[in-house]
């Protein structure tokens, strides 16, 4: 269900409010303001009324004294200046704002009063006076006093000019007729004071506009000109012809409203103030109890959801309980609805595992008769499904007034997965520390650990593994009784450093390492002890160490500082120069270290040269400079060996070095160079002589090598010659005899078969007698051809033995290899299908062979031997009718007839 929104509702109406509020404040303000200033505009207004109604009287009063000159020109058609300044005298002593009248007749001046000072003026006409002209026909043409100016006095200030038309009756024609006009000067300043108007009297501020009687439209004459810019109060002054405007504002201008000492809006404020806060307060109510609201949603939700669920229980007569309120997360916890637990014929314990039921009771009624408020428990329960859980129970006990257990409220949660947790935990500990145990029992190294009590004293072993005793031939029960007698296995001469250094440790509990010899059965160990300290909430340090022994280490290092002297000693005594050199990735370089030989060899000091490695090339020769880098920056691009032979001048003497180094590169770049440096200039004086001796040798050799060559091949023809058959050219019987006795030597010696094949051509004789000598050769020549082709193998040899016979000689062959062979060279040679008409056994040439075999369970004493052996079997071949292959007849049971 969507909740309707009373904050944000009244919030919204509270906004509403205050606009409404500001609104109606801002109308009520204008309103009182508009009545303020009408009030005060009528007071102005008043005042105004009167100084403009004085100033019109005063004005009007003077025309009027002197409008009187009109009669007078008309009774005295012959009037003079006497009468004239006769009549106006009366008048001018009344009105003191009249300062001279003037009388003209058509457009001159006649008349003045008074004149003297104004003699000038008579005479004047107005039609030569552009300035006026204007002015006096307008009072001519309308026939009406016109007011004009102000305009500056000569006597000084500001004075008015009315003009007053003066028309007489013309007897002769009955009309009235035009006769002149009189111009009356006023003095303003006097008119104005006298009419009580002052600029600024205190209360008003005045203006006055409307010069030459030009009204509202007019010029501004008199006073500030700026109060018709600030809404004054107007009053219009009709003159006989136009008029005046007066603008009137307070002296001070125009009061703001004074809106403090309004006990209207004050009022309203209050009234308004005490509704907004009304309304704020209401807000604040409606926004807590929301919160409120949320806050306990939340909480229930946050409950309803959660692993918790709560039982209420009331305590009934005879330690009897029935359940009030059950949550209802409980059927999603435990698979039951809330509403059936509650039921009265429920059972709640017939829920609880037979096992745990008595222990729960048990429980609960120890804490009610101990009179705790609240207890833990944890006890298994049947869920819904039939299955045990673990239940976590926090209960709260309630009681009554007088302590009695009333009710209780359990807070319950499903602990399963924690017990078997906490189970499976206790498991793994034990194994591990099982596994401990045995990885201590069984590391090469021994492990102990020691407690020093809270007063910081000696520590005590309390734990030592087997290996920790078999380091130190300790027995557990002496280690333990006293760790000072623990110590006793240390080398005497160690001891006490021991000692102090294991007290210095324990005095400042820092992480103790320590390296010493033990002495046990007359045999000395070299250990190492390290341990690590842990202080207890009690107080309490607890030392981890491990002993581990290191002699093997210490033999091999003492090895090493030996071999190390040994090779110190040697290379302080050869005569070679010894150096580490370093050549960084980033392109530096600097000697490792430089052998006392080497620093001799070449003058240099060695501070010098490990401080800057660039003092040992400015040794080199300066021509041999540049071979120098090349080859040190080839190593370096090659990753291989320095090799440089080159002069270098030390003390001014030059000699000749080789030095030679080899690397080991890293992988960061820098290689280390392990060289040697070699005075070679007696090695090279030396190679000099012995290139010159050898030149001249050389020359003489290849002298005589000329003359042996030409020998050599000499004899190599004459030997080829001697060892081949001139005929056939195929190897001779020589060479064969000399094959054979080498061969039958190797088969001696290695135990391999050899065999021998005679051959011989069937009944030659008749083929020479036949075809003639010449043919006889070039078949022989023929037949040794195609018995050199039937051999492959490089070892195998054919010759001509004699006349018309050949062997062939076939090492590491067997009784039935060369058998096979023979038989394909029969073959051959019959296939070459020479015609021999005379042979009784075929048409053409045909062999008779023999066939015998060294070894091959057949041994023979010699060579003659397999010779004579061979001959036999070619024997009974001839014997047996030609043309075939006999292998010799032993041994019996192996015989084969081919
Ligand atoms: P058999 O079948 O019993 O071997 O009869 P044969 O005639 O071949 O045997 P015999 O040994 O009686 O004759 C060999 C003949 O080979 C004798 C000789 O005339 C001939 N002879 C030996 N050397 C040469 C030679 O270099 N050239 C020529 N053309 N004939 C030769
Ligand atoms: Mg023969
Ligand atoms: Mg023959």
């Amino acid at each position: 269900m969507k909740s309707i929104n009373l904050t944000g509702m009244a919030m919204v109406l509270f906004a509403v409010l205050l606009s409404l509020f500001v609104l109606i404040g801002l109308q009520l303000f204008r309103f009182e303001s508009k009545v303020y200033r009408q009030h005060e505009i009528e007071e102005v207004k008043q005042q105004l009324d009167e100084r403009a109604a004085a100033l019109k009287a005063r004005i009007y009063a003077n025309i009027y004294a002197v409008s009187g000159v009109k009669s007078l020109v008309a009774m005295n058609p012959d009037l003079t200046q006497d009468d004239f300044s006769r009549a106006m005298a009366v008048q001018f002593r009344e009105k003191a704002d009249l300062r001279n009248i003037g009388l003209a007749r058509d457009m001159v001046i006649r008349f003045m009063y008074p004149l003297q000072g104004n003699e000038a003026a008579i005479g004047l006409d107005y039609r030569q006076q552009p300035n006026q002209i204007e002015a006096v026909r307008l009072a001519l043409g309308l026939n009406k006093i016109v007011l004009a100016g102000p305009v500056s006095l000569v006597q000084g200030g500001e004075g008015l000019i009315a003009r007053i038309p003066i028309r007489v009756d013309d007897p002769a024609s009955g009309k009235e007729r035009f006769w002149g006009f009189a111009s009356v000067v006023m003095d303003m300043e006097s008119i104005f004071a006298g009419a009580g108007i002052r600029a600024n009297d205190g209360a008003l501020r005045i203006s006055l506009r409307g010069r030459d009687a030009g009204g509202p439209e007019g010029e501004v004459f008199w006073g500030d000109a700026s109060v018709f810019a600030r809404d004054p109060v107007t009053q219009t002054i009709e003159l006989p012809y136009g008029s005046w405007q007066l603008g009137a504002i307070p002296a001070a201008g125009w009061s703001p409203y004074p809106i403090l000492d309004a006990p209207m809006m004050w009022m309203y404020l209050v009234v308004v103030s005490a509704i907004l806060m009304f309304s704020i307060v209401i807000i604040i109510l409606l926004a807590k109890t929301k919160k409120a609201t949320n806050t306990l949603k939340k909480e229930r939700d946050l409950f309803a959801e959660g692993p918790v669920f709560t039982i209420e229980w009331r305590a009934e007569p005879q330690d009897r309980w029935s359940m009030v309120y059950v949550s209802t997360n409980v059927e999603q916890i435990l698979g039951y609805r809330a509403a059936d637990l509650i039921d009265a014929d429920f059972c709640y314990s017939s829920l609880i595992h037979p096992d745990d039921l008595s222990r729960i009771l048990a429980e609960l009624q120890s804490n009610i008769e101990a009179g705790t408020d609240r207890f833990e428990a944890s006890y298994r329960l049947r869920t819904g499904n039939g299955h045990f859980v673990w239940l976590y129970d926090f209960t709260i006990l309630v009681r009554d007034q007088a302590g009695r257990v009333s009710g209780m409220r359990s807070y319950l949660y499903d602990q399963s997965a924690q017990k078997y947790a906490e189970e499976a935990l206790r498991l793994a500990e034990a194994r591990l520390e099982k596994t401990a145990y045995e990885l201590t029992e069984n590391i090469p190294i021994g492990t102990y650990t020691m407690v020093q009590p809270a007063d910081g004293g000696m520590a005590k072993f309390a734990f030592m593994s087997s290996r920790f005793l078999e380091l130190t031939g300790l027995s557990r029960a002496e280690a333990v009784t006293d760790t000072l007698r623990a110590f006793a296995c240390v080398h005497p001469d160690d001891y006490d450093d021991w000692v102090a250094l294991n007290a210095k440790a324990f005095a400042e509990q820092a992480p103790f390492f320590g390296e010493t010899r033990l002495l046990i059965d007359g045999q000395v160990r070299w250990v190492t002890a390290e341990s690590f300290p842990r202080t207890l909430a009690d107080g309490t340090t607890v030392w981890e160490g491990v002993l581990a022994d290191i002699t093997d280490r210490k033999r091999a290092e003492e090895a090493l500082t030996e071999s190390l002297g040994r090779f110190n000693d040697l290379v302080d005594h050869v005569s070679v120069g010894v150096y580490v050199f370093w050549h960084r990735g980033d392109g530096q370089s600097d000697f490792e270290y430089v052998s006392d030989g080497w620093c001799s060899m070449n003058q240099l000091d060695r501070e010098a040269v490990l401080a800057d490695p660039n003092v040992a090339v400015e040794v080199i020769h300066p021509e041999d400079l540049a071979e120098f880098k090349r080859c040190n920056q080839q190593a370096i691009e090659d990753k291989s060996q320095f090799r440089w032979e080159g002069r270098v001048i030390v003390g001014g003497v030059v000699s000749h070095m080789l030095i030679e180094s080899s690397p080991l590169f890293f992988d960061n770049g820098d290689s280390r160079w392990f060289g040697i440096q070699q005075d070679i200039t007696e090695r090279k004086r030396a190679e000099v002589l012995l290139r010159e001796t050898n030149n001249a040798l050389e020359n003489e050799i290849i002298k005589r090598t000329l003359v042996t060559e030409e020998l050599r091949i000499k004899t190599d023809l004459l030997e080829k010659l001697s060892r081949q058959d001139a005929l056939t050219e195929i190897p001779n019987r020589r060479h064969f005899n000399e094959r054979a006795k080498l061969e039958w030597q190797r088969a001696q010696r290695v135990g391999l078969p050899l065999s021998l094949i005679m051959i011989d051509i069937d009944y030659f004789k008749k083929y020479n007698d036949h075809y003639g000598h010449a043919d006889g050769d070039a078949c022989l020549k023929q037949v040794a051809r195609a018995l050199k082709a039937c051999v492959e193998r490089p070892l195998d040899l054919v010759a001509r033995y004699g006349g018309e016979e050949f062997v062939a000689l076939l090492p590491e062959t067997d009784r039935s290899g060369a058998g096979h062979l023979a038989e394909q060279m029969r073959a051959a040679v019959e296939a070459l299908s020479i015609p021999h008409a005379d042979s009784s056994v075929a048409g053409v040439v045909t062999l008779s062979v023999g066939v015998a075999t060294h070894k091959d369970g057949n041994a023979k004493a010699n060579l003659s031997q397999l010779q004579a052996c061979a001959d036999q079997a070619l024997y009974r071949a001839k014997h047996q009718g030609r043309n075939r292959v006999e292998l010799e007849a032993t041994p019996p049971e192996q015989q084969t007839s081919v």
